[in-house]
C-alpha cells in the first residue's frame, strides 16, 4: 500500500525534499508519495493542513520555512516532543504518537514533534571526516537554525562553543535559553559575541545565518581563521565558504545536512534505515 508524505512550507515549490525521499523510498524498496504542500501563512490554516493529511491517512511531515515553530507549538499541547525538539523550540519531522492512538487518543490529539536538522548536520560532517570530538567551534547565527544545532553539537562532543551574532544580544539570549533548558549545555561554557567581534584560531566555523539569500556578506575579522568552515545554506555560490576556502580551510555547503536530515525522518517514519553516503553521490549526479 503506498504511504503518503508531505513538506509543508512557504514558499515550497523549489523544495527538493521529495526528490530526496523518493529516492529513499527506491532503496528500500518502499511505495510512497511524498509531495509538496503549499500552505498560507498563518496558524490557523498550518493546523488544518496538519489535521486534514493526518486524518486523511497520511504517515509523516517535514515541517519547513516558515512553519517549525508553529509546529513546535502544535505537538507541545498535544501528542509530545522529542529532546531535541524541545531544545531546538521547532519541529521539521511529524508523525503520529502511536502510543496514544493505542490507546484511544483522536489522531488530532496525537500529534508529535522530531527535529532531525542538528543530527542530521552532524552526520555529513562526520561523513567528510571532520573531527568534532574536542574541537573548538564558532557557530555564527542565532535564529532557529543556530538554536537546533547546539545540543547535537555538545553531544558530538566538541571541547568549546562560541555563538556570534550580528545582534548580540540575541546570541546572549539564546545561551541563556538553551542552558536553562538542557543541564548538558548548562555544562558546556558558551561565549557569544558580535559577529563582528569573532576572531582568533577556531577547529570549525558555522554559518547558521541566512546572509545567503542575501547580497550582504558577514562582516568577518581578518584574524578569524580554521580548519574546517560548513555553511548551512546550499545551491548557490557562497561568500563565506569561498571567504575560507582562500585560507586553506576544507569547506561544505549545506546539501548534505538536508539529505541528512531527510534520511532521519524517514528512518523515523518508515523504521528503514538510508544508506546516505549512496543516496548523496546519486543526488549529487543528478
Ligand atoms: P532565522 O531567520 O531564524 O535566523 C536568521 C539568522 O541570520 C539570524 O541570526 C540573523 O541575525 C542572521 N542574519 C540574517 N541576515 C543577516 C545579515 N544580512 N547579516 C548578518 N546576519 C544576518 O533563519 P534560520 O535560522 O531558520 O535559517 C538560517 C539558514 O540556515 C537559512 O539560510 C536556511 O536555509 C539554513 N538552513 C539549512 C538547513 C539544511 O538542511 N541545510 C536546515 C535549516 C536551515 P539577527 O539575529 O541579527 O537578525
Amino acid at each position: 500500500m503506498t504511504q503518503h508524505f508531505i513538506v509543508i512550507g512557504n514558499p515550497i515549490a523549489h523544495s527538493k525534499s521529495p526528490k530526496i525521499h523518493t529516492l529513499f523510498a527506491e532503496q528500500t524498496g518502499i511505495d510512497i508519495r511524498y509531495q509538496r504542500q503549499y500552505c498560507p501563512d498563518d496558524n490557523a490554516s498550518f493546523t488544518a493542513v496538519v489535521e486534514a493529511f493526518f486524518h486523511g491517512g497520511g504517515v509523516g511531515a517535514n515541517v519547513t520555512v516558515p512553519f517549525k515553530q508553529v509546529a513546535y507549538d502544535c505537538c507541545l499541547s498535544r501528542g509530545g516532543l522529542s529532546e531535541h525538539a524541545k531544545i531546538a523550540g521547532a519541529v521539521n519531522t511529524l508523525l503520529l504518537n502511536k502510543a496514544l492512538l493505542d490507546k484511544g487518543a483522536p489522531i488530532a490529539e496525537a500529534l508529535y514533534g522530531d527535529n532531525t536538522d542538528g543530527q542530521g548536520l552532524i552526520n555529513h560532517m562526520t561523513s567528510l571526516g571532520w573531527p568534532l570530538t574536542g574541537a573548538r567551534v564558532a557557530l555564527i547565527g542565532a535564529g532557529g537554525a543556530a538554536r537546533g544545532i547546539v545540543l547535537p553539537l555538545i553531544e558530538a562532543g566538541i571541547a568549546s562553543l562560541t555563538i556570534a551574532n550580528r545582534t548580540l544580544y540575541k546570541a546572549t539570549e539564546l545561551v541563556n535559553e538553551l542552558s536553562a533548558a538542557s543541564p548538558m549545555i548548562a555544562e558546556q561554557h558558551i561565549d557569544a559575541c558580535e559577529t563582528a567581534q569573532l576572531s582568533g584560531s577556531f577547529d570549525m566555523i558555522i554559518n547558521a545565518t541566512s546572509i545567503g539569500l542575501s547580497a550582504d556578506t558577514l562582516p568577518l575579522s581578518e584574524s578569524l581563521n580554521c580548519q574546517y568552515a560548513y555553511d548551512m545554506m546550499y545551491g548557490r555560490p557562497l561568500p563565506f565558504l569561498q571567504h575560507f576556502a582562500a585560507r586553506s580551510a576544507q569547506t561544505s555547503d549545506g546539501y548534505g545536512m538536508l539529505i541528512g536530515q531527510a534520511a532521519l525522518s524517514f528512518e523515523r517514519w518508515t523504521g528503514h534505515t538510508i544508506d546516505v553516503a549512496q543516496a548523496t553521490a546519486i543526488l549529487n549526479k543528478s
